[in-house]
């Protein structure tokens, strides 16, 4: 195996970052494609920019945040956090002891890292289950955990989410949503409810998954966990800035479901231009993507799924400009390479073209798919 570890994945992430940068000075932002659907965006007026000073800026900007978060998300009191892995660890620390379990249920495993690695740092069980046949809450569960929308984007089917909060609610236990995506792509693509009103005590949203915001996450929920969570999130210094606060109330006040319906409609296009060539792509709901285990399948080939994955998404950069999540992502996030078809830059690419860029890159990939050192060179150099 190539990538190995997180440092391993740190180092790759270096090196796709020092290409971007390398793009951007030759030629410009223009010949980079952005399609991983975390835009990142920071809008801000010079006025706005004016507030940002340590205690003045919260003063003005968290309150009108409590108003735009109230109506994204529901719930009595939202809190804005550094990252969605931050607001799920500082959650973890305020509602598990440590024994007790926490029990999580999702569409698709794998869950994102971050929630089986926050139990692991106080000492509690963690057990998961993407089959509802299976799922069970034990003795001494101090938490139950949905997923909305996986990181590939993975829905949950309605009527299994209203299920499993019975389940926890009968036993008087709190249930926490993770719906980094799934605030948006739930209820814009898949017409459910949010979270809250689906029942849940709190939620948690990732302001720049498919919505013009920057890295960070956002939570909202009963108001008593919700300052329990705040405690924690400020004494371990995980809540979000003056700064992130203000691009979330902006990033908030600017999405609009448009981007997101019609990038449903041109996957479709995409998709049923790749099924003539690869059977293994899958679409998800404004994605086209192929997981690595798919990747090693369509190439026929021994070496490991994830590294292809990382080898694919790398050469993607190089000779196309496209950004995937693999090349970018920080540790443990998903190796899927996803197209999102939602994403700001995937609306200045014709479809034949991206179809043909990813015909190509599979290509070039399949001739030296077998070949370790010459992946380990994509990778890192
Ligand atoms: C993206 C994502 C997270 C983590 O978001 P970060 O900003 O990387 O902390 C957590 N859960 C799910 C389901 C996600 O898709």
């Amino acid at each position: 195996m190539i990538v190995n570890n997180s440092l391993d994945e740190i180092k790759k992430r270096e090196n796709a970052l020092s290409f971007i940068s390398k793009i951007i000075e030759d030629n410009g932002r223009n010949f980079l494609y952005d399609l991983t659907g975390l835009s990142g965006g920071f809008i801000a007026s010079n006025e706005d920019l004016n507030l940002l000073e340590t205690y003045i800026g919260p003063a003005v900007i968290e309150q009108e945040l409590q108003s735009v978060g109230l109506e994204h998300l529901g719930g009595q009191k939202v809190l804005p956090v550094n990252r969605t892995s931050s607001g799920i660890l500082a959650t973890i620390l305020a509602l598990v002891e440590k024994d007790s379990y926490v029990v999580h249920f999702l569409s698709k495993l794998p869950a994102h890292p971050s929630i089986p690695r926050s139990c692991n740092l106080i000492n509690a069980n963690y057990l998961e289950f993407d089959n509802f046949d299976e799922f069970y809450i034990p003795e001494n569960t101090s938490l139950v955990i949905i997923t909305g929308s996986t990181m590939d984007h993975q829905v949950i089917d309605e009527t299994i989410f209203k299920k499993v909060i019975q389940h926890a609610h009968s036993r008087d236990i709190p249930v926490f949503v993770d719906d980094a995506s799934g605030a948006r792509v739930r209820t814009v693509i898949y017409n459910q409810p949010k979270a809250i009103d689906l029942g849940a005590d709190l939620v948690i949203t990732s302001t720049d998954k498919l919505m013009p915001g920057p890295r960070g996450g956002l939570m909202s929920g009963d108001e008593d966990l919700i300052n329990k969570i705040k405690v924690k999130a400020n004494q371990f210094g995980l809540e979000a800035q003056s700064p992130t606060c203000l691009a979330m109330v902006n990033g908030l006040k600017n999405f609009t479901e448009d981007n997101l319906k019609n990038g449903f409609l041109r996957k479709e296009e995409l998709f049923n231009l790749l099924k003539d060539d690869f059977i293994l792509f899958e679409e998800s709901s404004t994605s086209v993507m192929i997981s690595p285990e798919n990747l090693k399948k369509q190439l026929k080939v021994n070496s490991s799924s994830k590294d292809l994955a990382y080898a694919l998404s790398m050469i993607l950069l190089k000779d196309s400009g496209i950004i995937t999540i693999p090349a970018v992502s920080m540790p443990s996030a998903s190796a899927t390479i996803r197209f999102d078809l939602s994403a700001n830059d995937a609306f200045n690419l014709d479809l034949k073209d991206l179809h043909k860029n990813i015909v190509s890159a599979i290509s070039k990939l399949s001739k030296i798919a077998n070949d370790e050192d010459r992946l380990k060179e994509i990778i890192f150099n």
